[in-house]
């Protein structure tokens, strides 16, 4: 992930203007925050509550009055969108309430992750594992990997979210909301005017990680490809502003680049199924030896993909005779 540590201005064709706080969510990992100067203020996302990231917001707001000579606080936000249910953009929010009083809003597909945290979290881990165990690693790497996806668990005090949204105008305010799931079930990319802000749908360099909908509903590639299609043909657009990263000036063509990606991905994985492998066989060959957290990442990329193939006819398990006699097997893939 390209961090961008700048601190920007912008300014919509209604003329609301925006400024794009860099928050250091996770050393090393910054997440964009957005202030938009609406009444009342408008807070985009919340980083990841962490002690540094709660201290890099704080940071970024004394930077907005020392740099812009904007006399606005944190203290001063009245309502807190969140993008999704990812840590490194909600985490924060009990800060900011306490800083500020904020209502919280945030989809209502990822409500649940806010308002029941660990339960959301542990359920997910148990479908990881059934996930893990079908996609052939040892039971020594399915134990790593599940104690690593549960790092957060005790990270983030659970909280109550004011309102929730779905699609369309949110009454009272300027803001426009397109449900876009895929890389989270509630992610959401939402316009102001002529700026949208894509959060972690659309990035102005990686491209945002994909698991398969096995594992957690609303997610998986087939979601993510319409998603995207739906933010293509979204009219009047002239600037994204994503959930890291740098601004995105020419949407469309960022859109077309992501989903490119994935067509060049899932030919690849198809081409690789020319005889039965498993899904930890197909990752070691699309991304080699990965460490630490980026092993689960590439299993989940290459589950996603698989997954998408699979049920659409692109690809079949080959031993199905283990999937009637046993519980979980490994599942085997072939191209058809
Ligand atoms: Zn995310
Ligand atoms: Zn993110």
């Amino acid at each position: 992930m390209r961090n961008d540590r700048s601190l920007n201005r912008y300014v919509s064709a209604g003329g609301t203007v925006v400024y794009k706080l860099p928050v250091e969510a996770f050393p090393g990992h910054f997440t964009n925050c957005y202030v938009v100067m609406t009444d009342p203020v408008t807070l985009l996302d919340a980083a990841s509550g962490q002690e540094g990231s709660n201290a890099s917001m704080l940071d970024a707001f004394r930077r907005l009055r020392d740099e812009f000579g904007v006399p606005v606080d944190l203290s001063d936000v009245g309502r807190l969108f969140l993008t999704h249910g990812h840590i490194d953009h909600f985490g924060g929010l009990n800060f900011v309430v306490e800083q500020s009083g904020a209502q919280i809003g945030i989809h209502e597909l990822d409500a649940s992750v806010v308002q029941y945290f660990k339960e959301r979290l542990i359920l997910n881990t148990k479908n990881l594992h059934l996930f893990l165990d079908r996609a052939g690693l040892s039971a020594g790497t399915v134990g790593k990997l599940l104690t690593m996806n549960k790092w957060s668990k005790d990270l983030f005090r659970a909280a109550k979210v004011d309102f929730t949204f779905n699609e369309g105008t949110l009454e009272g305010t300027p803001f426009e909301i397109y449900h876009t799931p895929g890389h989270c079930p509630g992610q959401v990319c939402i316009r102001l005017d002529d700026i949208l802000f894509t959060a972690d749908h659309v990035l102005s360099h990686i491209t945002p990680n994909q698991s398969p909908e096995f594992i957690s509903r609303y997610t998986g590639l087939g979601h993510y490809l319409e998603s995207l299609k739906k933010v293509h043909a979204i009219p009047g657009l002239s600037l994204g502003l994503g959930g890291h990263e740098d601004a995105i000036a020419d949407l469309p063509a960022r859109v077309d680049e992501t989903v490119k990606f994935h067509e060049a991905r899932l030919e690849k994985t198809l081409g690789l199924c020319d005889r039965p492998k498993s899904i930890k066989e197909i990752s070691r060959e699309l991304f080699g030896e990965r460490q630490d957290y980026h092993v689960l990442l590439a299993f989940l990329e290459t589950g996603a993909h698989v997954e998408y193939l699979y049920e659409r006819g692109r690809l079949a398990v080959t031993n199905i005779e283990d999937v009637e006699q046993e519980y979980n097997p490994v599942l085997l893939y072939q191209r058809q």
